[in-house]
């Protein structure tokens, strides 16, 4: 019977040095060494020896001579001594109030046609529109007796609430009627959250001379591309005297403007907002 051969011992591999048992060999590092700022590297780019300009490169900034070179180190500093030499601006808000130029995107308002009837026809484009989802828009049928804005349809809520919306006017270039505006009024502040979602009522423009005030049928034998076109210039004799029969006592009715009934009162938001206003304004002025 033949002996079981015992097998070969492995050759222990010898450790490289500065290895452990258990890591692998670890690789020299060298240690980064840090450039001062503002010293220029010293490695070269690939193709081009140090100091070297570099290949194709021309110059289109005018070389300076004379006087021009002799400034140049405190040309950047132009605008800041020039500044330094003008008078000093401080605007004192709010006992002084500065008007915002006429492109200014401030409050927003609902218009009214000439008539006074309302341009919005409800269509929910301006809060599709907006990109902070602060508008909010509720649409109802006009019908024979309560006749809001001219067409089918009207904004039966109108609501933007001025906690979200960034005044970017991305919803007055969606309304198609140009129902939607926005003015000049920047103060928009207050002390509670409910105060800043202002209603349909705060928002509607207020009554020119000679407007009747919504609801009241469209001009006779008009349309609504009639009024978007600006055939109607003003409230007829029969809206009038249809007003006259369903609200005698509407203080849009010209008899009553003559009596001096005082205007329909605005909207509760924006008389306390206008409220605010005046006491910031007048403790500002103390
Ligand atoms: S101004 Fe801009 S953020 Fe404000 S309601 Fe219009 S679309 Fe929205
Ligand atoms: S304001 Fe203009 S866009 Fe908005 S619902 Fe009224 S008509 Fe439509």
């Amino acid at each position: 019977m033949a002996e079981p051969t015992r097998p070969t011992p492995k050759k222990p591999t010898p450790k490289k040095q500065g290895a452990t048992s258990k890591t692998p060999a670890a690789r020299p590092t060298a240690t980064p060494v840090r450039r001062p700022a503002g010293t220029p590297s010293t490695k070269p780019a690939a193709g081009r020896e140090v100091g070297a300009p570099a290949q194709g490169y021309t110059s289109r900034m005018p070389e300076s001579t004379g006087l021009q070179a002799v400034l140049a180190p405190v040309a950047g500093f132009g605008v800041t001594l020039a500044n330094l030499f003008r008078p000093t601006v401080t605007e004192q808000y709010p006992s002084e109030k500065i008007p915002p130029k006429p492109r200014f995107h401030g409050r927003h308002q609902l218009n009214r046609y000439a008539d006074g009837l309302e341009k919005c026809i409800g269509c929910e484009l301006c809060a599709w529109a907006c990109p902070a989802d602060a508008i909010y828009v509720e649409a109802a049928d006009n019908t024979p007796d309560e006749q809001y804005s001219p067409g089918e349809r009207y904004g039966r809520v109108y609501q933007i609430n001025y906690l979200r919306c960034i005044l970017c006017g991305l919803c007055i270039e969606a309304c198609p009627t140009r129902a939607l505006t926005m003015t000049n009024d920047f103060e928009l502040a207050g002390p509670t959250r409910a105060g800043l979602i202002w209603e349909k009522q705060d928002l509607l423009a207020p009554l020119r001379n000679g407007m009747l005030s919504s609801p009241h049928p469209m001009v006779e034998g008009t349309t609504d591309t009639d009024y978007y076109n600006g055939a109607v210039t003003g409230p007829t004799e029969q809206q009038e005297a249809w007003v006259t029969e369903n609200r005698p006592d509407d203080p849009s009715l010209p008899a009553n403007v003559a009596k001096g009934v005082p205007p329909a009162p605005r909207g509760e938001t924006a008389q306390a907002q206008a409220d605010l206003t005046a006491a910031a304004t007048r403790q500002g002025t103390r």
